[in-house]
């Protein structure tokens, strides 16, 4: 299969697509970026990373730093994480306040912004927000093989600004004893981790070890274990595009998960993992061109976990 003619063939049609969405502005640092960036970035299970686009500019990832986030807290504190947050799919958009209070303070699933708000709490306990930061950015740079990564501290402040819906979130588990060190720590974690900056080809690279069984890219110890890389892809398969989760299923067939900076990682287990980048989102805050680039991915490479396209 000829993977570069396939992403240079994807980059092409995206050129041509005038309707992009639009960029998130509730970040009014996010509201700049130009709408006419488009990157894909493949990096099969061995072997080189195919790339075509504007595949290394680098991009916030957003709340695609939510898996990483994930990977760490389960590290941490295991499944008693479970306890605290759910795993089942929201239906709701990813900064939803409705069902909270429904559910006492625990949140769906730890891909909408209140279940990773209760993941930044778990790995700030019992330390400083820097050093939970450290933590998140450290797997980023590690899973990449690419020490660059960084954390963009203008879309950090930005979001801290105009992040109150986040606050209203956090403030609600709090009172509800979800969150156990103080919210304006919890969130400066969360905030910044969101604002962490990569390009296609960095993120393509560190998702690999969800399509090894837990394996990084060319490391000898795992991230996770297999029965969790498992567990974390059959997350983002139910939960990874929050309420438009079960339409990229349907459409598409892989784990993936977005970000509002207009990123989309999705994993095809055992072949390769997969990131697209487009700034412009659809009404659900996903990535209009990076969903409709997976699309056609899947129908050229047959890579959909429920059978080709
Ligand atoms: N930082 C963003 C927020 O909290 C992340 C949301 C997203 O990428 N969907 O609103």
């Amino acid at each position: 299969m000829d993977l570069q003619a396939i992403a240079n063939d994807i980059v092409s049609r995206m050129e041509s697509e005038s309707d992009r969405g639009k960029v998130a502005n509730y970040i009014p640092e996010l509201a700049h970026v130009d709408l006419n960036k488009f990157g894909i970035a493949i990096a099969p299970i061995e072997g080189e990373v195919v790339t075509a686009g504007d595949a290394d500019i680098p991009f916030s990832i957003q709340s695609i730093s939510k898996l990483f986030a994930l990977t760490l807290a389960l590290k941490r504190v295991g499944a008693t994480l479970w306890q605290r947050v759910g795993r089942e799919p929201s239906g709701t958009a990813f900064n939803s306040i409705i069902q909270l209070e429904n559910e006492r303070g625990i949140p769906r699933n730890p891909f909408i912004n209140p279940g990773a708000i209760v993941v930044s709490d778990v790995l700030l306990e019992g330390r400083q927000p820097d050093e939970a930061l450290e933590d998140v950015l450290g797997l980023c740079r590690r899973l990449s093989n690419d020490e660059t990564v960084y954390v963009d501290d203008k879309v950090a402040a930005s979001e801290t600004l105009t992040g109150d819906r986040n606050r209203a979130l956090a403030n609600f588990m709090k009172a509800e004893g979800n969150l156990r060190e103080p919210v304006d720590r919890v969130l400066e974690v969360y905030f910044q981790q969101c604002a962490i900056a990569m390009s296609c080809r960095q993120l393509a690279t560190a998702g690999r070890y969800l399509c090894a069984a837990g394996q990084p890219a060319g490391g000898e110890d795992s991230t996770v274990t297999p029965e969790r890389a498992r567990r974390l892809n059959s997350l983002m398969m139910t939960c990874g595009l929050y309420d438009a989760s079960g339409e990229f299923a349907f459409r598409i067939g892989i784990p993936a998960k977005s970000g509002v900076g207009g990123g989309v990682l999705g994993i095809i287990p055992g072949v390769a993992s997969v990131a697209a980048w487009c700034p412009g989102l659809d009404r659900n805050g996903n990535s209009r061109l990076a969903i409709e680039a997976f699309e056609e991915l899947v129908r050229a490479t047959g890579w959909s976990v429920f059978g080709p396209l």
